[in-house]
């Protein structure tokens, strides 16, 4: 075991200062990561807090990790010394479940599902396992991605999480040239929506409650942007989308936006608020066979898949680099939805 510097909470009403983890020494398939950005995503504010429940304190979140390796071990094949990586939202899983099988390990059928990066038991040594606002990781090189090399690496971090999620459901509901997409919020998850939708070729309406978000989301490739809160706006839309992807951190009404989908068309989920969303309307949904759904992040060969998707269009994250002891405050900034567009924290800042 060696040492790792690294910022954890303490209790979910405690704010996150530094605390000195172990991690594990490299094994024959590690690779050891010496992590330089790592990038902020609402839920390692809803874990820290305890906003879902079931957090073990400490807790370093952090999962969206780009960094150089630092040692491999003897069995390793895809990484060597000095080359850049990425960590995202799992370091292991069963491998052996039908979902694993598929390459969608973040469905894992295992009892204990797969690993999280961060917060979940640690099979390997013992405890849970420690996330990315940290110095270090040591990863199975199976659980580790490849990153672009023409890239901005700090603004590459947010993609493993932000990047992944967004993409998965837009790959998975076939979204492509001529459909009409709305992007629900303009946090980190939205942006890379509307990049990544947009880049697909679709029609990209991002809908906000932050009217001062409006020209930003056009240069980030929204060709129409809804002030949610107008509801003259909000009726112009109705029944003419294909897909909705619902980023939004907070409980709120889902069926103005069931409402704007065509017949056929799907809302998907991915923002997990701490409190219930209201139960939408049945009629809503029957009238026009309209599809509620949810996803979770995405598989290991599909995060690679997205990477080199965004190496070769040219996406990354906008980014705001703060420092290890302003992650306090960009928590809270993140509550007032004040994010331009993901916070990335430049590890070398970290206390040693
Ligand atoms: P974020 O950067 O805080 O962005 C969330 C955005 O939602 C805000 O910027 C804001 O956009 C909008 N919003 C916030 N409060 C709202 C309210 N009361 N009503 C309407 N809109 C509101 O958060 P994020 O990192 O993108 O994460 C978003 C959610 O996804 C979190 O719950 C996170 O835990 C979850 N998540 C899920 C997965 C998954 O696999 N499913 C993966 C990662 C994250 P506007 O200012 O434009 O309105
Ligand atoms: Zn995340
Ligand atoms: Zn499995």
């Amino acid at each position: 075991m060696f040492e790792a510097y690294s910022y954890a909470a303490s209790a979910a009403d405690k704010p996150l200062g530094p605390h000195e983890i172990q991690r594990r020494d490299v094994g024959p398939n590690d690779v050891r990561i010496d992590i330089l950005f790592c990038g902020v995503c609402h839920s390692d504010l809803h874990m820290a807090r305890n906003e879902w429940g079931g957090t073990n304190y400490p807790v370093v979140p952090g999962h969206e990790i780009v960094g150089r390796v630092a040692a491999v071990g003897s069995d390793v094949s895809k990484f060597e010394v000095g080359q850049l990586a990425g960590v995202g939202c799992m370091v292991d899983s069963c491998r052996v479940c039908n979902a694993c099988k598929e390459g969608l390990e973040q469905y894992c059928e295992s009892p204990e599902s797969f690993t999280q990066t961060y917060n979940s038991p640690d099979k390997k040594s013992g405890g849970v396992t420690f996330g990315g606002y940290s110095t270090s990781i040591v990863v199975d090189e199976a659980y580790v991605l490849s990153v672009p090399e023409n890239l901005e690496l700090a603004a590459v971090a947010p993609l493993l999480c932000a990047g992944i999620t967004t993409y998965s459901p837009l790959r998975h509901w076939n979204v492509q040239q001529g459909h009409k997409v709305g992007i629900v919020g303009l946090g980190g998850l939205g942006h890379m929506g509307v990049k990544i939708a947009a880049a697909m070729g679709a029609h990209v309406v991002l809908f906000t409650t932050s009217p001062g978000k409006i020209e930003d989301a056009k240069r980030l490739g929204a060709h129409e942007v809804v002030i949610s809160k107008d509801l003259d706006q909000m009726a112009a839309h109705a029944n003419s989308f294909d897909f909705i992807l619902n980023t939004v951190a907070a409980s709120h009404d889902l069926d103005q936006f069931m409402a704007l989908l065509k017949r056929d068309g799907t809302m998907t989920l991915v923002g997990v608020p701490e409190h219930p969303h209201p139960s939408p309307s049945v009629m809503n949904m029957i009238f026009k066979r309209r599809s509620l759904a949810g996803s979770l992040i995405g598989g290991i060969a599909e995060t690679q898949e997205m990477l080199d998707f965004c190496g070769k269009h040219g996406i990354t994250s906008d980014i705001e680099m703060i420092r290890m002891d302003e992650v306090n405050q960009a928590y809270e900034r993140m509550l007032k939805s004040d994010v331009k567009y993901r916070f990335v924290i430049d590890m070398a800042t970290m206390e040693r």
